[in-house]
């Protein structure tokens, strides 16, 4: 088996106009001893074919292709079964995260034996505002209801070593979340900033819908208090109820308290349904331990 100094992990979903591109300029930027791994999440446009091109000159570039579209996190975990690197790197394949970054991530991991992973956090952040404050108010929440650190602009652009890539690996859950597994599973990561670029081609596969599912679905994984919540919420509800009952006892208007009540409580109930439902989907995702992504075919592995 071929010993490699760093696996590149990179997922690839109708990216077909950028597959050639990354791989240039990661040979510009990175030197010979590189493993390339593309895995194609289920395109329908010429993504496999273009990887395969690549596979058919370079003898280090492994395609993985997928039966359908499992997900980013789905097709990072799949890198992960094939990485074969001392090192491993996850990185987009359109070119907003600049490759010549893994540069100064590997100085970084050769220097310090004590670090770990080298993660990119995005300073400044090339999207509209509103997106920003809900982000960061995403992160606030996940902070204060689970007992790991999240960091605020944190990436999934990372470079580690096999500690962490066997940990990860270690982690089996159907909904992956990566943002909250690299907290959990712990050691030692170092921080450098960098500046996300415009995509070089194609368009954004995360829509405002996607980004908000997938928000929850975080923090749903990473904890179990707003399940507590719903208990705070139905106690101070009660409350509420009984202190305008108590008001209203001289001015009794059936109808006025009827609809009162009815909404208060209609709206906690279902509150609180969507909470518990939204467990109860991850238990029952989990509970049919289907396997992470399904694969259609393999390109370039000589094992
Ligand atoms: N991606 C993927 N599967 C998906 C969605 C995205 O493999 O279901 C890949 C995509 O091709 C890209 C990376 O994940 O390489 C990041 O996606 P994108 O650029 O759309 O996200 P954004 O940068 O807008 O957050
Ligand atoms: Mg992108």
């Amino acid at each position: 088996m071929k010993k490699y100094k760093l696996s590149l992990i990179i997922p690839a979903n109708n990216e077909e106009n950028n597959i050639e591109k990354m791989y240039q300029r990661c040979k510009e930027v990175l030197d010979d001893n590189v493993q390339y791994i593309f895995v194609d999440d289920g395109s329908n446009d010429n993504t496999l074919n273009e990887i395969k091109k690549l596979a058919e000159i370079d003898k280090d570039v492994l395609g993985l292709s997928f039966s359908r579209n499992f997900g980013k996190e789905a097709a990072i975990y799949c890198g992960l079964n094939y990485s074969k690197g001392e090192y491993t790197t996850i990185i987009d394949c359109d070119l907003q995260q600049d490759p010549s970054y893994i540069l100064e991530m590997l100085n970084i991991l050769d220097k310090d034996k004590d670090v770990d992973c080298v993660c990119a956090l995005q300073k400044k952040r090339k999207e509209n505002t509103i997106l920003s404050i809900i982000k960061s108010i995403f992160y606030r929440t996940i902070n204060s209801l689970s007992e790991n650190d999240f960091e605020n602009g944190a990436s999934d652009f990372r470079t580690f070593r096999n500690n962490i890539k066997e940990a990860l690996l270690s982690l089996k859950e159907t909904n992956r979340f990566l943002k909250g597994m690299f907290p959990w599973i712990g050691f030692n990561t170092k921080y450098i900033e960098y500046e996300v670029k415009e995509r070089e081609s194609g368009k954004t596969k995360f829509s405002f819908k996607r980004l908000f599912t997938y928000a929850l679905k975080g923090i749903t994984s990473f904890s179990n208090k707003p399940l507590l919540f719903s208990l705070y919420l139905g106690i101070v509800s009660i409350i509420i109820s009984l202190i305008y009952l108590f008001i209203n006892i001289n001015v009794f208007d059936t109808n006025k308290l009827i609809v009162f009540l009815l909404l208060l409580l209609f709206g906690l109930l279902f509150m609180i349904l969507s909470i518990l439902g939204n467990y109860l989907g991850s238990i029952f995702d989990q509970s049919k331990q289907r396997p992470i992504y399904i694969l259609k075919e393999e390109i370039g592995n000589d094992e």
